[in-house]
């Protein structure tokens, strides 16, 4: 009890990753939320037991609707989004996926904008248009649009910011005005910003998603995803997870939680580091163009400075000499670890083929305008000069080896 008190005077984002959903009861006082692998929960008392499971009493009956571990985990993330509720899953692609067919029904239409993750785009291309789903997807730069398919009709607004891999900034305020005056919901994919840079519900979102498998964990070593918001909204997402299946592991829900504890200090240093990377990059001669919403070159530079109080870990630049280039660039990194994942301790870079794209076609790819020459470079916690001299080293490579090449 005492506890509960103590961890709802303080209001930081910092406090709040450390404690938010961690007070109460604990078994035999351990520190550490106990991780539940346990799939049922039992009850001698009948009466009890009925109104658990009708949920009139709070307890827990089946792992695949609600578990203590996972509740936890829930709670955090629902504190730190200053959200009504919080549901979670299996991963951020059952989070996307479940949320959408919760709340769409056949003749219902979506809007949303090109540069959605790659997964996400498969649902909007391939699945929803199946059950009779129609989906717009508008130029994720030209708000004047995406006010307009807003206007012919929209259930739904699926938005992202930044989005993957080209770093684009989306007026979430802005379009979250448009959509509710059409009385369509709101839905923000805030995995690359995370509440540490960016409060979507604040900006008028309805709906936040998660890919916790990125930031929130930030250690590559659980897969989740997590729906927060309204409550109505969440109640009814909940509802068709729990009957769907996709439901978070405890070990999983335990990993991310420890992820989450450290989750301010890594995003502050992730920030400082990127942006340094950033400026030293687009000082590169190398380097064709950089991608990241902290440079005054930006494109959306403006509106990130509005809605975001760090720009993220996440950039992406374009090297000169084509898909070639960066065939030999990325092998000669050192500190950089090659690999699909982002958001991690580690610093992770690689092409969007093999990365956030790899659902796309190369025609698919081309269409939406991703450069092949792109690689996209997620900031770990590394030191910053080691993570520059590395890159340094690389670039100097490439160019010594093409200009071999040509001689
Ligand atoms: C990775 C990612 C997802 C999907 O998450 P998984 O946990 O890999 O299923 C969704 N949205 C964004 C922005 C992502 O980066």
């Amino acid at each position: 009890m005492e506890q509960v008190k103590r961890a709802k005077k303080l209001s930081g984002l910092g406090t709040r990753a450390v404690w938010a959903g961690e007070s109460g009861n604990r078994w035999q006082r351990a520190t550490q939320v106990p991780v539940a692998l346990s799939v049922s929960f039992g009850y001698e008392d009948l009466d009890e037991w009925l109104e658990v499971a009708q949920g009139k009493a709070p307890g827990h009956i089946y792992s695949r609707n609600t578990n203590p571990t996972v509740a936890v985990f829930e709670e955090k993330v629902r504190d730190m989004e200053s959200a009504e509720a919080a549901t979670s899953f299996s991963s951020g692609m059952a989070a996307v996926s479940n949320t959408l067919f919760a709340l769409l029904s056949p003749g219902d239409r979506v809007v949303s904008i090109k540069d959605t993750y790659g997964g996400t785009n498969k649902i909007f291309r391939e699945f929803l248009p199946r059950f009779g789903i129609e989906v717009s997807l508008c130029e994720t730069n030209d708000a004047d649009s995406i006010e307009k398919a807003i206007g012919q009709g929209c259930k739904v607004l699926y938005l992202e910011s930044p989005t993957n891999p080209t770093i684009k900034i989306v007026d979430l305020g802005r379009l979250a005005r448009a959509a509710h005056r059409h009385k369509a919901l709101v839905i923000v994919d805030n995995t690359f910003a995370t509440p540490i840079n960016q409060q979507p519900l604040r900006l008028g979102a309805d709906l936040v998603i998660h890919s916790a498998t990125k930031f929130l964990g930030g250690h590559a070593d659980a897969l989740g995803g997590v729906v927060c918001g309204r409550a109505d909204l969440v109640a009814k997402i909940y509802h068709f997870r729990e009957i769907n299946g996709a439901s978070l592991d405890p070990m999983s829900a335990y990993l991310l939680l420890r992820g989450m504890k450290t989750l301010h200090l890594r995003i502050a240093r992730q920030n400082e580091s990127a942006t340094e990377i950033a400026r030293f990059l687009e000082s590169h001669p190398n380097v064709v163009k950089v991608f990241y919403p902290g440079l005054k070159s930006h494109e959306n530079y403006k509106v990130a400075r509005r809605q975001m109080t760090g720009f993220g870990g996440v950039l992406s630049f374009v090297i000169k000499g084509g898909f070639d280039s960066v065939k030999t660039f990325l092998p000669r990194l050192r500190v950089a670890h090659l690999a699909a994942n982002l958001g991690a301790v580690e610093t992770i870079a690689g092409p969007p083929a093999t990365t956030s794209h790899v659902e796309l076609t190369e025609a698919e790819r081309a269409a939406a305008g991703i450069p092949e020459a792109l690689i996209r470079y997620s900031v770990g916690i590394e030191d910053a000069e080691d993570l520059i001299a590395d890159l340094s080293q690389a670039l100097d490579q490439v160019h010594a080896r093409r200009s071999r090449v040509r001689s």
